[in-house]
């Protein structure tokens, strides 16, 4: 387990994730009984972008700290700027929030939060980010299959998973989680973080999706640059499963992140069709 989250903290794709992420809390949260939300790899919940290893990289030069300039952003970038200007005290971007921070403050009283990382350093980071916030429990341990054991059979539930993908069975792992989910619950939703290198890659997991869960879902796609080289990271997916009718906004954050933060990239967003 090398991976460290706050080389990339802030980065193209994290943007796409969080302002995702928010669209989907605000739906979830606008209405309906109480929510209960498990992160499978929650991260450290906060990075410093001016620390040595978001210096060494680079990537959040690309993405957060163009936030604040920029232009004809759509509302979905707006409200991500928003939740970073108010984590900074409106002050120049220097801390940035990951998905537990996010998620923790879009809870309304009686939701619930379960962030799972298996890092020990990093839990440790996480714990101490969530510290006073009851409706929030972190567990080091892996988050696949905890879950699926903390999943409630009833109620409404959004799993978030976001793995390193530094595993080949990272998406094996991903398509069997969800349909035990939704075997245990079947209103269960899902959000999926995908890497874009090559498209093989992606379109041999959807279609093992298509096979496994028997769910409405929806693909969004940014790419930042073409996809010549496969040992970049190219662009990004998420994928919604069992959601609202997230096309509109999931369209317009990957078109807005092709368009401002790639060169040659482009954006799509799509059904998939369950066997
Ligand atoms: N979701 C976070 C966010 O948006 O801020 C970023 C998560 S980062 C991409 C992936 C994290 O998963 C890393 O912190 C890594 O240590 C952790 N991790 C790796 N394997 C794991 C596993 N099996 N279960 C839980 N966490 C894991």
């Amino acid at each position: 387990m090398n991976y460290r989250h706050a080389f990339h903290a802030g980065n193209f794709a994290d943007l796409v994730k969080h302002a995702g992420l928010l669209r989907l809390l605000s739906e979830l949260t606008a209405t309906g009984g109480p929510l209960t939300v498990i992160d499978t790899h929650a991260g450290r919940g906060l990075y410093d972008l001016g620390g040595a290893e978001a210096k060494r990289s680079g990537e959040a030069e690309a993405g957060a700290l163009k936030l604040r300039t920029a232009r004809d952003a759509p509302a979905e970038i707006v409200a991500l700027r928003q939740a970073v200007a108010d984590l900074n005290g409106g002050d120049a971007v220097r801390r940035y929030p990951g998905s537990p921070w996010l998620i923790a403050e879009a809870l309304r009283p009686g939701d619930r939060y379960i962030a799972c990382e298996l890092r020990p350093e990093e839990h440790h980071a996480l714990r101490t980010a969530m510290r006073g916030r009851e409706a929030v429990r972190t567990l080091n341990a892996d988050g696949y299959a905890a879950a699926v054991a903390e999943c409630p059979a009833h109620g409404r539930v959004l799993v978030l998973i976001d793995p390193p993908f530094e595993r080949a069975d990272d998406y094996a792992r991903i398509v069997e989680t969800v349909a035990a989910l939704r075997a245990r619950n079947p209103t269960a939703q899902a959000l999926v973080w995908l890497p874009i290198k090559d498209l093989e890659t992606l379109d041999s997991f959807l279609r093992d999706l298509e096979d496994e869960v028997a769910a409405p879902m929806l693909v969004a796609e940014a790419r930042v640059r073409p996809l010549s080289d496969p040992m970049k990271m190219n662009g990004c997916a998420l994928v919604l499963v069992g959601g609202p009718d997230l096309a509109a906004p999931c369209a317009a954050i990957c078109g807005w992140a092709a368009e401002a933060l790639g060169a040659g990239g482009g954006s799509k967003v799509y059904a998939l069709s369950p066997q």
